[in-house]
């Protein structure tokens, strides 16, 4: 499973939900992350203090979306964010009626899938940067947007520094 490093490196998620949760958060989202990707040892630990009567409902380990890297747990206001505009961004609320502050990803469901943002990392943006002839280091900051910015000023593109379709399939990618 690839990974990428979310909320100044607190968290991680699988690198396709990491791109959603950037582009959510560049859509407005609020930030604040209570839990995201978790390893075996701590969905096992989160379920011993849920039996023990001292924490949040957890599901055993081999069950959760968290160990997937598929699964954030947001507080408020982020959390109401996301209920609200998630879905067009593929991420389900109330898969568990109990716990309303935990969100799963479907890619299936993400119409913003193929859009590419300051905050993007990974194969996609380092495909973006060959094009763009800069440094292609897979992390989407201020150098690869204003270098976006000026190839779609050059291609009478929309100068709005995002990679969307437009933009991406001009380029090739
Ligand atoms: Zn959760």
């Amino acid at each position: 499973m690839k990974t990428t490093k979310i909320d100044d490196d607190e968290h991680w998620l699988a690198s396709g939900a990491a791109a959603s949760y950037a582009r959510m958060r560049a859509a407005g989202c609020p930030d604040g992350v209570t839990s995201a990707g978790r390893t075996h040892a701590e969905q096992q630990a989160l379920r011993d203090k849920f039996l023990a009567h001292e924490g949040a409902f957890a599901l055993p380990p081999g069950h959760s979306q968290h160990e997937l890297g598929l699964a954030l747990d947001l507080p408020k206001p982020a959390r109401g964010w996301v209920r609200r505009h998630g879905a067009s961004h593929g991420w389900v609320k109330d898969v568990n009626p109990k716990e309303n502050w935990h969100m799963e990803y479907r890619k299936a469901a993400d119409t913003h899938r193929d859009v590419l943002i300051q905050g993007s990392r990974g194969a996609a943006v380092k495909a973006l940067q060959t094009k763009l002839g800069i440094t292609a280091d897979g992390i989407f900051g201020p150098k690869t947007k204003a270098a976006v910015i000026a190839y779609q000023k050059e291609h009478d593109l929309e100068a709005d520094g995002i990679a969307g379709p437009l933009t991406r399939k001009s380029l090739g990618i």
